[in-house]
């Protein structure tokens, strides 16, 4: 059985989530739809159009890549990287185009060509979940972003996983845009020491945030008047899960779309974290941007903490020197991770080891995150595995109170009493940041 629909999209239509209703009869197996567009470029940046495919009762993924001529196959044994296999319920089906970005120019041309099998189908794959080794209380070092062929990402499940070992990371976190088609097998992969997390990377026309620890999708999209990403944040801590706002002030729309974060009702509203390092330091994620938006946040009282995140979509360029999560957390577990990235007990780091503390009038260690609650307000950072010619220096409500070279190793103390919020960055020669830890709250 064969369906075609087709039609055209102008600049007016950007930004928008069009439907296409089609009836799927009772009996079918297997559904194969090939999109095509034109033109795929005007003279500057290219037109980008994704697609979401909704069965009668829910959504059956999304397929976060541009390209114009893109096939989607679903059946009850297989799917397309980016949707989910599956029965497929008789009734009205909708393939949804995102226009993420239609430039000014000429119209864009789009058709469908809709295929509907009934063949008997083979078993669906069943995947394990994998287990690590049990590890208590500690530091842990990992990745809370990365991508795959399940969106725009080059490499399959293997390489993200492969990428982790490689670099002895305790967990890695899968985060495709809009989708959570691959969880599963990432799930499978928890393996000795390295544990594999999941969720999804939110992606909107006005900013991406990171929704961490859930394993279902929700309505991801956000509609003027009618759907907030506040609410969407509600949903996904609903489910247990963990919002972070990404890269803020990466570049927008047409260089990369709905990268900056616009959202003037979560500056940083409810917002509990934010990656404030994204890729590399000196990568084009204007990461010393949303470094100081983050301190101006902190210093107009807001409590939220930093992550990092590789936001990583295939094999990287050797020599690149990536930044990652140093956590300490109750175990080894996706949801011990979570929560104590929620209380900013983690530092971001590309290689210096930092350990940044206070002691509170009855002796209690005041880690970063935390509420200094002693009478003399005094902070120690001691710091290794450094270059010699690192910075180290203390921050105090975004000012720089002292700086230090690093030599490698070594420790200092400093009497914080007037101070709001308090942190320790290290960074290199030429001013990028190669350490940051999460603040030390004074009052
Ligand atoms: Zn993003
Ligand atoms: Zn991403």
């Amino acid at each position: 059985m064969q369906l075609h629909i087709e039609g055209t999209l102008t600049t007016q239509d950007n930004h928008r989530h069009i439907s296409h209703n089609f009836v799927v009869p009772e009996g079918a197996t297997k559904l194969d739809i090939d999109f095509e567009y034109a033109p795929n470029r005007t003279e500057k940046y290219g037109n980008l159009l994704t697609l979401s495919l909704f069965d009668p009762q829910t959504e059956r993924g999304t397929g976060h890549r541009g390209q114009p001529k893109q096939h989607i196959m679903v059946s009850t044994a297989e799917a397309s990287p980016g949707y989910l296999l599956g029965s497929l319920p008789a009734g009205t089906w909708d393939i949804m185009i995102n226009s993420n970005l239609i430039n000014d120019g000429p119209p864009v041309n789009y058709q469908f060509d809709i295929a509907i099998g009934f063949e008997t189908q083979t078993e669906a794959k069943i995947w394990s979940r994998g287990t690590t080794l049990p590890r208590g209380e500690g530091w842990y070092r990992g990745d809370l972003h990365g991508h795959t062929i399940h969106s725009d990402g080059s490499w399959d499940v293997e390489g993200l996983v492969g990428f982790a070992r490689q670099h002895q990371l305790d967990f890695v976190t899968l985060t495709d845009h809009n989708t959570i088609s691959a969880l599963p097998q990432m799930d499978s992969l928890s393996a000795d020491g390295l544990l594999t997390m999941g969720g999804f990377e939110l992606t909107t026309f006005y900013g991406h945030a990171l929704a961490l620890g859930i394993r279902q999708i929700l309505d991801w999209r956000v509609r003027p008047n009618e759907r907030t990403i506040a609410q969407i944040k509600g949903e996904i801590e609903a489910l247990g899960g963990l919002f972070v706002i990404a890269h803020p002030m990466a570049p927008g729309d047409p260089v990369c779309t709905g990268c900056q974060w616009g959202y003037d009702d979560m500056m940083p509203g409810t917002a509990g974290v934010v990656e404030v390092w994204n890729e590399h330091w000196d990568s084009t994620s204007n990461n010393e941007e949303s470094l100081q938006l983050w301190y101006g946040w902190l210093n107009q009282g807001h409590r939220l903490y930093a992550t990092v995140g590789t936001d990583i979509h295939g094999t990287p360029d050797s020599t690149l020197e990536f930044g990652f999560n140093n956590v300490f957390a109750e175990a080894l577990s996706e949801v011990a991770i979570l929560k104590a990235i929620r209380q900013g007990h983690n530092y971001l780091s590309s290689g210096p080891k930092l350990a940044f503390s206070g002691t509170s009038t009855v002796g209690k260690t005041v880690m970063m995150g935390d509420h200094h609650d002693g009478q003399e307000k005094l902070v120690t950072v001691s710091w290794e595995a450094c270059n010699v010619d690192d910075r180290v220096r203390l921050i105090v409500d975004r000012q720089v109170k002292e700086e230090l070279v690093a030599e490698t190793k070594g420790e200092h103390s400093w009497k914080v009493d007037e101070a709001h919020w308090c942190l320790v960055e290290v960074r290199d020669l030429k001013g990028n940041l190669r350490a940051v830890t999460n603040p030390i709250f004074i009052e």
